[in-house]
């Protein structure tokens, strides 16, 4: 078997990245639907329509390496999307159900973050800069998103959830 470089990891990463916002697609949706309060609904739709753009970024990033569009099963984001289907269930009918969601989503950017900031670097590095640039729109979009999810736990959600069901 041949050795195998940087490349191959950028290309393994990419294909990674592919298979996870696909994932997060389906699951925005669900959560979505499952949020009580109306600003988090708001703000995962707002990032469920960012992260159909950030597929057609990808789509675009193998067009530039000369590669199908293919995923590699990601276990990471699995697990991370199985815990918020366990909250969404666990916490159904409690107060604290939104900052349960509004977390597993604030675990899903993480770990986006932490691989689009590797991915560009990478893509940098390779003298790839054109897909490094597509990597770092979406990155700004994690970044972006993190945040706002942060500020909407702290203004809201989090007192929100510290009442009693009625
Ligand atoms: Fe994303
Ligand atoms: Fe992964
Ligand atoms: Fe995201």
């Amino acid at each position: 078997m041949p050795i195998k470089t940087l490349e191959d990891l950028f290309t393994d990463g990419v294909k990674d990245i592919y298979y996870a916002e696909r994932k997060i697609i389906a699951a925005l949706k669900k959560m979505s639907r499952g949020a009580k309060s109306q600003d988090l609904k708001a703000a995962f739709d707002k990032h469920l329509q960012e992260t159909e753009g950030q597929v057609e970024r990808l789509v675009q990033v193998f067009e530039l390496l000369g590669k199908p569009a293919r995923g590699k099963t990601c276990p990471a984001i699995d697990g991370i999307l199985e815990e918020g289907q366990e909250i969404m269930e666990e916490f159904k009918d409690s107060e604290a159900l939104d900052a349960g969601l509004l977390a597993a989503a604030q675990a899903v950017e993480h770990y986006e973050i932490a691989r689009y900031g590797t991915l560009k670097s990478w893509a940098m590095q390779l003298g790839k800069n054109d897909v490094a640039q597509l990597l770092e729109a979406t990155l700004l979009e994690e970044t972006n998103t993190d945040q706002a999810l942060t500020q909407l736990a702290e203004a809201k959600v989090n007192a929100k959830g510290k009442q009693k069901a009625a």
